[in-house]
């Protein structure tokens, strides 16, 4: 049988136990890494639990581990005790994230906190825990010709503006200087940083705006290849930004969204 690509490999999936956090655990697991299923909360364990499953079950290896990547102590725990059982990590995906929607005018200070502290501040602490176990470790080339590799789950918003949404675009267009500044800060140390920004995906999270024949017409309006995405789609991104084949990619936001940047309100010359 072929090597697998990410043989011997680490990975921590944040948010992993539902959505694109599963499919990207899944594909991971499937190209040989070894998976972190990392979920926010007790209530969310049985799911990561199911997960982890099926992932065994399907011949791959990981754990599960809760751990609320908004809070400082728990992200700290979670990188320490992955590196003691399993030696070190190489691929974190920094994917947890949440919305809580409301007009501007309306938003409360808990809303927009709550969606900084998870969606921002929750991918500085983890990519910092993940960057100080890169540098201590070092390149190892029978593994990767890098040091280590970071995928930032970010979205089309952090360059599409959207109404009522101002604290989740906030926090998107966050991720995207964020990345883009430790990318460069880490490059010459062979640490590289990358997002994915997803268009529309069936998950949980946008539920209501595909859930129904009519929500699901009404979005493909805004995509230009007329289906929406899935969560294998995001899933095959994030292993091709964790493998070498995208060794010299570094810093940048791949857009996986089936057109939705591409202004689609302008196909008929607006
Ligand atoms: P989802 O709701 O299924 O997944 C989000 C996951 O994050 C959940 O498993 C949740 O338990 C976890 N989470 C929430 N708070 C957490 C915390 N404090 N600590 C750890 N985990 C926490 O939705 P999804 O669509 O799979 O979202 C995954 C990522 O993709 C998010 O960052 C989201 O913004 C991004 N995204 C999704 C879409 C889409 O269309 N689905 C589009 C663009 C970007």
């Amino acid at each position: 049988m072929a090597e697998k690509k990410l043989q011997n490999q680490v990975a921590i999936i944040t948010g992993a136990s539902s959505g694109i956090g599963t499919g990207a655990a899944n594909a991971l697991a499937a190209a040989g890494a070894t998976v972190v299923v990392n979920h926010p909360v007790a209530a969310t364990k049985d799911a990561a639990e199911m997960v982890l499953a099926a992932i065994k079950a399907a011949g791959g290896e990981g754990i599960t581990f809760q751990c609320d990547v908004s809070r400082e102590e728990e992200v700290e725990k979670m990188f320490a005790e992955t590196i003691a059982r399993f030696g070190t990590i190489d691929i974190l995906v920094n994917n947890a994230g949440l919305q809580r929607d409301a007009a501007f005018e309306e938003m409360t200070l808990e809303q927009w906190n709550t969606v900084l502290s998870v969606n921002l501040t929750g991918q500085f602490l983890c990519a910092r825990a993940a960057v100080r176990e890169f540098l201590r470790r070092g390149v190892v080339p029978q593994k990767s010709k890098a040091a280590g590799k970071i995928i930032c789950m970010s979205s089309v918003h952090e360059v599409i503006p959207w109404a009522g949404h101002a604290n989740y675009a906030a926090s998107k267009g966050g991720i995207m200087l964020m990345m883009k500044s430790i990318a460069q800060e880490f490059a010459p140390k062979k640490i590289r940083i990358n997002s994915i920004a997803p268009g529309a995906i069936k998950t949980p999270i946008n539920h209501d705006a595909w859930a129904t024949a009519q929500a699901e017409e009404k979005l493909l309006q805004l995509i230009p290849y007329q289906r929406v995405g899935v969560v294998e789609d995001i899933a095959a991104a994030v292993v091709w930004l964790a493998s070498d084949d995208s060794d010299y990619v570094n810093g940048t936001t791949l857009f996986v969204d089936g057109g939705m940047t591409l202004y689609p309100g302008f196909s008929e010359n607006g």
